[in-house]
C-alpha cells in the first residue's frame, strides 16, 4: 500500500520531517478498539500499541489516536507489531463529548475531508436533524455534503432538495437512490484517491447500501429495515476504514452510525421539558431568570421545585450547541464569500472577454 493511496500528504509530510532521523514510520489508524490499534502502513497491516512515554506524556482523551489518525511508530516487521510514539497534527476531527461528570472531548474519527449527511427522503425526513448533523460536520473541519437518498421513494424529492438548499446555505446537496443505483456518481466529485470522506446519518438511511456501492462488494451487512421505525443492528467487524478500488479512502466507524443517541437542541428540549414549561411561565417572553419581576425559574429555585444543578446542566448543554451553531454559520458564510469572490471573478473574465469580441 502506497502512503499516498491512504491519504498521505504534504501536511503530514512536515509534521514527519522530524521524526525521519529517529527510525519513525508514517502510519494510518484503521481500527480502535480500548488502545488497540490496527494501523496501515507501507509495510501492511499492523498491531500496534501506544508507548510508556506517550501514554505518561498525554492528557486527555482527545490526544489518543482515533480511526483515520496519522501517527510515528516504530515497526517490528517479523511479528507485523508497531508501537506508536507520537501523532500527527489533525487537518478535522470528528468528536464527542464523553458521557459522565467529567466533559472530556473524544475523537471518533480524524482526517475527513468530506462528511456526507445521509438523509431518508422517506419517515427519516427531518430538516432539524439534518440542522443538527451539518453543525457537528462543521465543527469538525470537514465540509459537509448532504445525500438525500431513496428518492425512489420520494415523489417530490426536488422540492425536498430545495427545502433543505434553505437550511443549508452553500452546502452542495444531491439526491439518490442508492437500491436503484441512480445518481451515485455525484459522489464521485469528492471520492478520488487520497480523499478521505464519512458517512454520517441515522440508521436505516442506506449508508451500508451507499458504501456497499462504492466498494463493488456487500462486504458491509445491509439492515432490514422491514417495518416503520424499526431499527436495525450494525454488526461490522471490518476496519473502519478502507481505501476503496478505484481509490478514495471511506471511514465508517460506530461513532459516526450511532449519532441518534446524542443531545441535541430538540433533544434538549425533550430532556428539559419541565424547564421549557416553567420558563413560558415567566411574565416577560425574553426574561432571563435572572431577577425579573414575575420570574417562574428563580421562584422554583427559591421553593425547591426546581434543581440548580439542573438548570446549570440545562444552559451548559445549551450554551454548547449555541457554539457549535455560530460556528456552522461563520463558516457558512466565510464559503459564501470565498464563492462570490470566485463569482466575481468568473464576471470579470467573462464581461473582459465579451468586450474584445465587441
Ligand atoms: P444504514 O443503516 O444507514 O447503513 O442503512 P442500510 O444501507 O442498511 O439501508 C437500510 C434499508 O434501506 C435497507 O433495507 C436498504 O435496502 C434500504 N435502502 C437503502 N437505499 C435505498 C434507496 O435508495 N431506496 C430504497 N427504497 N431503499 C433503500
Ligand atoms: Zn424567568
Amino acid at each position: 500500500m502506497q502512503l499516498r493511496e491512504l491519504g498521505w500528504n504534504a501536511f503530514f509530510e512536515n509534521q514527519f520531517e522530524r521524526y525521519r532521523n529517529q527510525n519513525y514510520s508514517p502510519m494510518r489508524i484503521i481500527r480502535e478498539n480500548r488502545e488497540k490499534y490496527i494501523a496501515c502502513s507501507e509495510a501492511g497491516e499492523l498491531r500496534c500499541e501506544i508507548s510508556g512515554k506517550y501514554r505518561f506524556d498525554t492528557t486527555g482523551k482527545a490526544n489518543f489516536p482515533a480511526v483515520g489518525d496519522w501517527v510515528a511508530g516504530t515497526v517490528r516487521p517479523g511479528e507485523m507489531k508497531a508501537t506508536i510514539h507520537a501523532l500527527l497534527s489533525r487537518k478535522s476531527a470528528f468528536s464527542r463529548k464523553v458521557a459522565g461528570q467529567i466533559t472530556d472531548e473524544q475523537v471518533v474519527a480524524a482526517n475527513i475531508d468530506t462528511i456526507f449527511i445521509v438523509t431518508g427522503l422517506d419517515l427519516n425526513y427531518n430538516l432539524r436533524r439534518i440542522e443538527r448533523y451539518l453543525a457537528m460536520a462543521w465543527n469538525s473541519g470537514a465540509t459537509p455534503v448532504i445525500i438525500l437518498n431513496k428518492s425512489d421513494l420520494c415523489p417530490d424529492a426536488e422540492t425536498r432538495k430545495r427545502e433543505v438548499e434553505s437550511i443549508a446555505f452553500g452546502v452542495d446537496i444531491c439526491t439518490l437512490s442508492a437500491a436503484q443505483n441512480i445518481g451515485l456518481e455525484f459522489l464521485n466529485n469528492y471520492i478520488s484517491p487520497g480523499a478521505t470522506v464519512a458517512f454520517l446519518g441515522s440508521s436505516g438511511v442506506g449508508k451500508s447500501t451507499i458504501i456497499n456501492s462504492l466498494i463493488g462488494t456487500n462486504k458491509l451487512k445491509v439492515n432490514e429495515v422491514s417495518d416503520l421505525g424499526s431499527r436495525g443492528r450494525h454488526t461490522t467487524t471490518h476496519r473502519e476504514l478502507l481505501v476503496l478500488p478505484n481509490g478514495g479512502i471511506v471511514i465508517d466507524t460506530p461513532g459516526m452510525r450511532e449519532l441518534q443517541v446524542w443531545g441535541d437542541e430538540e433533544g434538549l428540549k425533550q430532556v428539559f421539558d419541565d424547564i421549557e414549561e416553567l420558563a413560558s411561565n415567566c411574565r416577560f417572553k425574553n426574561c432571563s431568570h435572572e431577577n425579573e419581576p414575575g420570574c417562574a425559574i428563580v421562584e422554583a429555585l427559591n421553593n425547591g421545585t426546581l434543581d440548580p444543578g439542573r438548570l446549570e446542566s440545562f444552559y451548559k448543554l445549551k450554551k454548547e450547541f449555541s457554539y457549535v451553531a455560530d460556528r456552522q454559520t461563520m463558516k457558512a458564510s466565510a464559503i459564501e464569500k470565498e464563492r462570490w469572490k470566485k463569482i466575481s471573478k468568473i464576471q470579470k473574465i467573462y464581461s473582459r472577454d465579451y468586450k474584445d469580441k465587441l
